[in-house]
Formats: structure tokens, sequence, C-alpha cells
């Protein structure tokens, strides 16, 4: 084997929207890089996403906002918030490259640097060996690269979640509005996507019986649809027409603030972004978002670094890709743990019953986060 072969300079395991967004970031910024996807094509899971101000200036950062407004109806509010679908983000984002960028069928089972070179190593599945100069790891929840930097695995959290769309061929006569309804322990919430399409989520706690329960779309469905007979019939007829293929359950997972705040991200030239660095519930709706900005911001800080040393010594070269990832996770840092604290403290708060516990959390994210939707005014900067 030839040690001293580099096949790609950057390669990101990982082809969700972090990955995509974080190779077209590159691309934008004249970066060549590899996105190495385990499954044999793009994956668009969760039916659609909430985008807020803050992820919309990312993709327009990327160049994709424009394109994909006109497919998601602006949602009444203060700030700029657009429920999209996953397949029409992913699409986008993966349009955007150039040919050959994204490799399907690239399962990575492990991580190392090379004692020689100090360089990555990605071990596939198949037993290959693939070298780089950086690898960038937004390989999800699960994240092979974030293991390998002794990342403890993200904790579970109470909550489940099914999502699902739903077409309504003569319009669906819903007003632009994020509709929230609690009965009991279940939290349903509806965004309309355009005047035909509507995404959906029913939120509660974990049973046992969850896990005896198949994830087939058609049980699933059923389940829900048992479930929420004291709901209004348009809310049950919504779950009983919806679009089976676009069903999915999710057991939520995050990592606390706690555990960001003591991680450590960078290992050699390797670093973690999206939800491989800082999953978190889906209570205010950003962590697709939060991944975007990764995206803008990693790009900035590689591409300055490497204007900065166009010379090609290894040795230079590592020192710039480590200092410009040290930048990154600078300025990310501080965002994460704001973001995944006020996600955490909404997520305790949506799950007490008990009204004293509610307004003593709704305090304690006045008092250090002021405005509760000050999250989505973020604005990563320019690519
Ligand atoms: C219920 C729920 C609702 C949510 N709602 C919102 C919302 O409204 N708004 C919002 O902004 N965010 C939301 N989020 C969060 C958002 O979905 C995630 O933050 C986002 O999808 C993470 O993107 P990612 O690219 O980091 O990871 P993923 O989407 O998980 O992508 C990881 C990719 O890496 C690949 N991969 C994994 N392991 C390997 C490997 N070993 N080798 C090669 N490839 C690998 C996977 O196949 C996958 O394609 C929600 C999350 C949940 C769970």
């Amino acid at each position: 084997m030839n040690i001293s072969k580099i096949d790609y300079e950057i390669a990101i395991v990982g082809g969700g929207i972090c990955g995509l967004a974080t190779a077209l970031a590159l691309h934008r910024k004249g970066l060549r890089s590899v996105v190495l996807e385990r499954a044999e094509s793009l994956r668009a899971t969760g039916a659609a996403i909430g985008v807020w101000t803050n992820g919309w200036r990312a993709l327009d950062q990327l160049g994709v906002g424009p394109m994909l407004r006109q497919k998601a109806m602006l949602i009444r509010g203060k700030e700029e918030h657009r429920c999209l679908k996953r397949s029409d983000l992913i699409e986008a984002l993966a349009h955007g490259l150039p040919p050959q960028t994204i490799r399907f069928g690239f399962r990575i089972v492990s991580v190392e640097i090379d004692q020689l070179t100090s360089f990555p190593v990605l071990n596939l599945h198949n037993g290959g060996v693939i070298r780089a100069k950086v690898v960038l790891g937004c390989d999800g929840v699960s994240s092979i690269v974030a293991k390998s930097f002794g990342l403890k695995p993200p904790r579970i959290s109470p909550i489940i979640e099914r999502r699902g769309l739903t077409t309504y061929p003569k319009g669906h006569g819903f007003s632009n509005e994020f509709i929230r309804i609690t009965e009991k322990c279940l939290l349903v919430g509806i965004v309309p996507i355009d005047d035909k399409l509507v995404f959906w989520f029913i939120d509660r706690p974990r049973l046992p019986r969850d896990s005896r329960v198949s994830r087939e779309p058609e049980v699933l469905k059923e389940a829900m649809v048992e479930e929420m007979k004291d709901f209004p019939a348009e809310i049950t007829e919504m779950v009983k027409n919806s679009d089976l293929d676009s069903l999915s359950y999710t057991q939520i997972r995050y990592r606390a603030p706690w555990d960001l705040l003591l991680a450590r991200f960078r290992i050699a030239t390797m670093t973690v972004a999206g939800d491989a660095m800082h999953v978190m519930g889906p209570f205010l709706g950003q962590g697709g978002s939060a991944g975007l900005e990764d995206a803008i911001v990693l790009a900035r800080c590689l591409a300055k670094e490497i204007c900065l040393d166009q010379s090609s010594n290894d040795r230079n070269l590592r020192i710039r890709f480590e200092f410009g990832l040290d930048n990154y996770i600078k300025e990310r840092k501080t965002r994460i743990l704001m973001l995944s604290t006020t996600t955490y403290l909404v997520g305790l708060m949506l799950g007490t019953s008990s009204t004293a516990k509610m307004l003593l959390i709704l305090a304690i994210v006045r008092i250090f986060f002021g405005n509760p939707f000050s999250h989505a005014q973020y604005d990563c900067g320019h690519l």
C-alpha cells in the first residue's frame, strides 16, 4: 500500500443536508471535495423541515435560497419561516455540485490518523481505504467520525415523533400558520408547504408498547389515527389521508449542552458538523439550519487558510487546515451551545405538565436568551 498517496483533498462523510451543503459551500469557494455516502441514493427521511431566517440566510449564501423559496409558502410570523420538503432541499443542494462529487455505497466503518503522514485514513465496509487531507464528519446522529474523537453517543430523549405529508389535490384550506394542538400527552404540529401539501408531526412520550409496534407505514398510520380519536375530524382525516411513503417514526436524540461544552471537535485534520456534532431535539426546528450554518462557516474558514498557503508542502498545508478547523470550531461553539441549551429547555418545558415548572423554564429562557426567537435571527455571515 502506498502510504503517501492521497485520494482526496477534502472528504466529507455523509450526504445528508449538512454534508451536501458543506460540499456546495466548498465548491462555491473553489474547493473540490468528495461526499462519501453509505446509501445507494440521496435520502430525504423525515418528510419536511422547517427553515427559519437563519437557515434561509445560509441557503442564500449557497445560491439555492431563491429557487427553494418558490417551493415553500411563507408562514405568518415575525421571522422568515417556511417548511421545505426534505427531498426538495436535498436535491437543490446536490444539483449545485459538480458531477462525481457524491459517491454512493461508501460506508465508512472506522477512521484513523496515519502515523507517518498525520493525515486521516477512512476504512470502508468492503475493506477499501481512502486517504484524505481533511475529513469532515457529516454522518449524522450515529457518526463514526464523532465516535473516533471519543465523543459520547447522543442521549435518548423520552419523546418520539411521527411525521408525514398529506396532499390535498383540491387545496388544503389551512391558513399559512404553524398550528400546534395539544391533547392529553399528544402534541400535533401542522405547517403548510404550499397550497396543496401539508407537513405534520405528532409528538408524545415513548411508551413501552412502542418497542413492539412495527414501523411499517400502514401500521404507523393506523396507530396514529387510533391515538387521535379525540382530535377534530379534519386533523384525523389529515393523518388518515397521508402519503404512506412520507411517514417516519423517530426516537429523539440529543447531545446535552454540558456534553458539547466539554467535547473536543478536532483531531488532526478531522472535524464534525451537523447532527454528528450537535444533534438536538426538534423543539425549535433548528437542527438542520444549524447544519447549514456549519457548512458556511466551515467552508469560509478552510478557504481562508488555503488561500494563504498555495505551497505544496504537506506539513504547512496540514498546519493551515488545522488552524482553519480550529477557527470553525471556535466560531460555532458558542452558537451551538446557545441553540442546544434553548432546545433542551424548551424540550423540558414541553415535557412537563406542571404550570409552575413551565413558567420557571420560560423565565430562565427569557433571562438568559432574551427573545425566545433570537436564535432564528442569527447570521452566519458570508461564505
Ligand atoms: C423529528 C425531527 C424533526 C426535525 N425537525 C427539524 C426542523 O423542522 N428544522 C430543522 O432545521 N431541523 C429539524 N430537525 C433536525 C434535522 O433533521 C437534522 O439536524 C438534519 O437532518 C441533520 O442533517 P445531517 O446532514 O447532519 O445528518 P443526516 O441527515 O442524518 O445525514 C447523515 C448522512 O450520513 C450518512 N452516513 C451515516 N453514517 C455513515 C457512514 N458511516 N458512512 C457514510 N455515510 C454515512 C447517512 O446515510 C446520511 O445520509 C429535526 C429532527 C428530528 C429528529
